[in-house]
C-alpha cells in the first residue's frame, strides 16, 4: 500500500460502468471496460464481428489456439494429413 511510485504513469484504469456507477471520470482516468457479466454483447457487435472475421480469414493474431482448434475440426486429425499430394 505504501509502495506508490512518485511518477505514476497516466494509464487509464479499466472500469465497468455497471459495477462502478459512481466512478468519477473527471477525477480519474477511466477506460470503459465491461466486465464479463455486464458485457453489452448486443451493443458491441463490432467485436464479435472482428472475431468471426478473424476466424474465417485465419488471422493468427486473433488467437492462434482457437484457430488451431478450428483447423483440427475442419481438417480432422492433424496427424493424418501430414503428408498430402
Ligand atoms: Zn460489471
Amino acid at each position: 500500500m505504501s509502495d506508490i511510485p512518485a511518477e505514476t504513469p497516466r494509464v487509464a484504469r479499466a472500469y465497468c460502468p455497471a459495477c462502478e456507477p459512481d466512478a468519477d471520470t473527471l477525477l480519474e482516468i477511466l477506460e470503459v471496460q465491461w466486465c464479463a457479466i455486464h458485457m453489452p454483447l448486443r451493443e458491441g457487435l463490432d467485436d464479435a464481428r472482428v472475431m468471426s472475421d478473424a476466424m474465417l480469414t485465419g488471422s493468427a493474431e486473433a488467437g492462434g489456439d482457437e484457430n488451431r482448434r478450428w483447423c483440427d475440426v475442419i481438417h480432422g486429425d492433424p496427424t493424418r494429413h501430414g503428408r498430402r499430394g
